[in-house]
C-alpha cells in the first residue's frame, strides 16, 4: 500500500503548472497509482479553474459577464470544436517499454514521450538518464537487481524517488509501487531492494556517501545523480 504522498503545496504547484518537468511528472507516476492524491488534483483543478474564471481575474476584461452568457460562450465554443474536421482524436499508442538487465518494464504514462538515454550498469545497479534539459537538476531511472541497494548516503540538495516497480527497503521502513519519497541533507539511509525494483529518480546534487570509503564511493554518487 502507499503510505508516501506529495505534500499539499507540491500538488497545488502540480496544478498551477509551476514545477519543473521532472517533478510534475513524478506527482502524475504517484497519482496514476494512487486514488487519493488524484481525487486532491480534481478538486484544486476545479477549483483554481473556479477561480480564474471570476469576472475580475477575466484577462480579456469583458466586464459583468452574466452567468448565461458565459455558458452560451461555451456551448458555442464546443459547437465549434465539434464541428471542425480538422481535429483527430489521437489514438492511443502502444505502451513504451524500457529493459533494464533483461527485465522489461512499462514506462508509465508521464514518461510515454520522454526521451530516454541507453543504461549504464555498475554492480548490480542500472541508471538511464531521462533527458529533460533541466541544468543541475539530473532525472533518471533506476534499476536495482534482486539483492543490490544504494551504500548509505545523505543527499546535497534533495532526491525524489518515485518507485515504478518492484519494492525496496531502508531505515524508513518497506516501499510499494507508486510511493513518493523526497528526502534531503536530513536523511541518511541505506536502500536495498531483495526483489529488484525500479525507480523515478530526480536529484538536484550527487550523493553524498556517509560510511566507509568515501572517495572510492563517489563515482557511485555521480553515476546515480
Ligand atoms: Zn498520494
Amino acid at each position: 500500500m502507499i503510505k508516501h504522498h506529495p505534500t499539499f503545496e507540491m500538488l497545488k504547484a502540480y496544478v498551477t503548472g509551476d514545477l519543473p518537468a521532472s517533478l510534475a511528472a513524478g506527482v502524475s507516476i504517484h497519482a496514476d497509482k494512487c486514488d487519493e492524491c488524484r481525487k486532491q488534483i480534481a478538486l484544486l483543478t476545479e477549483q483554481i479553474a473556479e477561480v480564474s474564471f471570476e469576472p475580475e481575474h477575466d484577462p480579456l476584461h469583458f466586464g459583468n459577464v452574466s452567468d448565461e452568457t458565459m455558458s452560451v460562450d461555451f456551448e458555442q465554443m464546443l459547437d465549434n470544436i465539434c464541428s471542425d474536421d480538422s481535429i483527430t482524436l489521437t489514438k492511443p499508442t502502444e505502451a513504451k517499454t524500457i529493459t533494464l538487465r533483461d527485465t522489461p518494464y512499462q514506462l508509465p504514462r508521464a514518461m510515454q514521450h520522454m526521451e530516454i538515454s541507453s543504461s549504464a550498469n555498475i554492480g548490480k545497479l542500472s541508471r538511464a538518464r531521462v533527458m529533460l534539459d533541466e541544468g543541475e537538476i539530473h532525472t533518471s531511472l533506476l534499476h536495482i537487481e534482486p539483492g543490490g541497494g544504494v551504500p548509505m548516503h545523505t543527499h546535497n540538495g534533495f532526491e525524489l524517488t518515485v518507485l515504478v516497480e518492484g519494492s525496496f527497503t531502508d531505515e524508513m521502513g518497506e516501499y510499494f509501487p507508486g510511493d513518493f519519497i523526497m528526502l534531503d541533507g536530513q536523511h541518511v539511509h541505506h536502500p536495498v531492494s531483495e526483489q529488484g525494483c525500479l525507480c523515478y529518480t530526480v536529484a538536484n546534487a550527487p550523493q553524498k556517501f556517509t560510511q566507509g570509503i568515501n572517495k572510492l564511493l563517489n563515482p557511485i554518487g555521480n553515476f546515480i545523480y
